[in-house]
């Protein structure tokens, strides 16, 4: 098979390095990808929202399957001009990918098919969104509707947090994507990210991970994209993992196709362990980054064959085979990041680092020049791991991480602590 994958951070890295792996696979590109992806695929210099240029390379290349990596080209209905050319493509939907594209089309869908979510209201204005927090008080959520890049929520702790948000908004700070607020119930509880396969009909549960979003140790500092990831949880227990495929994945699928719009792709749910019970806050309709990395360290099975059922309506009868060893991955991010950092900073050491045991390295934001590798983003690089115990995990992609010459990258130093605090019985 001749597969196209589309993206290049850390998340398509870890895609590539699984489909690379494929006994069915003969070529893989990856367009654009970075100095790491070109280890496992020929990248090449696509633009990606350019969907004619896509559709012609797959022709040009006899391409049998695209998997598309982030969600931007999903939300630009990529997957629907590529089967409008007859080409494969794993991932929903434009109408589908409303799912992540817009929150209030989610909330609509929970409140619709009775799926345990946050009570909310949607506006289109700043003064019905201003009544409405301040009859239900804060702490309050204030969400732009659209695409915002992981900038456009706002956990507001006091009213007039919750105030300057909805005025920031309706004023325009993410364009035409908080042209629409969604208002929503805080929920309090553990939060875990919850991956799901979905060919339109049936789904499959991928497995459990926890991401760190904020910057810094102790979960001080701003939100980014995610600082590490470790699979599986802890939280969440045969009893937790089946109520929420149950109330929440399963209805989900059935509603959307219901509606005429099924969902083909990985769905990713952020949920909060509430006292009431699992409770959805978001949905995204591609793999998380970093949590795919871990998700693929961790999958024994072939993941080609798993994408293609996925696009052909045939996980009915599918099975996905699991290492029980859990993964860790730490994200070494350019200082300054999630907010202004330089690029074309030297790294180096990448070679030793990766002989540590159970550690894979996988790249998000490299190029390489001259025979160097350079840094060229705000997340940099996923350290992983595998091992016996999440401890075990940890102390090894921490070992790896000391390997590594880049003054100017920095980490957290505590990614996976929750599960190492249970491992010691704390
Ligand atoms: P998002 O950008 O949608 O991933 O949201 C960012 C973060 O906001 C999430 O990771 C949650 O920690 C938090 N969050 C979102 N919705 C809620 C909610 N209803 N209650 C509490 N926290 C929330």
């Amino acid at each position: 098979m001749n597969v196209l994958l589309l993206g290049s951070g850390g998340r398509e890295h870890a895609l590539a390095w699984k489909i690379a792996a494929s006994p069915l696979l003969t070529r893989l590109w990856c367009a654009p990808g970075n100095a790491g992806i070109a280890r496992e695929a020929e990248c090449v210099a696509l633009d990606i929202a350019d969907h004619a240029a896509v559709i012609d390379f797959c022709k040009r290349n006899a391409v049998d399957l695209v998997v598309v990596g982030p969600e931007t080209p999903l939300a630009a209905g990529i997957v629907d001009d590529l089967a409008s050319a007859g080409i494969r493509a794993f991932g929903p939907s434009q109408q589908a990918a409303q799912l992540e594209a817009s929150k209030g089309f989610t909330k609509a869908l929970c409140s619709e098919f009775g799926i345990p979510t946050g009570a909310y209201g949607r506006f289109t204005n700043a003064a019905d969104a201003l009544a409405y927090v301040r009859t239900k008080g804060a702490p309050i959520v204030v969400k732009a509707d659209g695409l915002a890049a992981g900038k456009g929520v706002v956990v507001a702790k006091t009213l007039r947090e919750a105030e300057e948000a909805i005025a920031k908004m309706f004023d325009g700070a993410f364009g035409a994507a908080g042209a629409e607020v969604v208002i929503e119930e805080f929920l309090a509880g553990r939060e875990i990210s919850f991956f799901a396969l979905s060919d339109g009909d049936t789904a499959i549960p991928l497995a459990s991970a926890q991401d760190h979003k904020r910057a810094f140790d102790h979960d001080q500092g701003p939100n980014t994209g995610g600082m590490g990831a470790y699979s599986p949880t802890p939280l969440v227990t045969g009893e937790i993992h089946a109520e929420i495929m149950a109330k929440i994945i399963v209805p989900t699928v059935h509603g959307m196709k219901a509606r005429g719009t099924p969902f083909r792709g990985v769905l990713y749910a952020g949920v909060m362990l509430t006292p009431d019970g699992p409770k959805l806050f978001e949905y995204n309709v591609r793999f998380g980054d970093p949590e795919c990395q871990v998700l693929m360290l961790r999958m024994m099975s072939d993941i080609v064959p798993a994408l293609l059922a996925c696009c052909d309506g045939q996980l009915k009868n599918f099975d996905l085979r699991w290492f029980d060893e859990p993964a860790l991955t730490v994200v070494m991010a350019a200082k300054g990041y999630p907010g202004d950092y330089a690029k074309g900073t030297r790294i180096e050491g990448l070679d030793e680092a990766a002989k540590v045991e159970g550690v894979e390295i996988f790249h998000a934001g490299t190029i390489a020049k001259d025979g160097n590798i350079l840094a060229n983003g705000g997340r940099v690089l996923n350290i992983c791991a595998t091992g016996k115990t999440v401890t075990e995990a940890q102390r090894r992609a921490y070992q790896a991480v000391d390997r590594i010459q880049w003054p100017e990258g920095f980490c957290r130093r505590d990614i996976g602590w929750q599960a190492v605090e249970r491992e010691r019985g704390l």
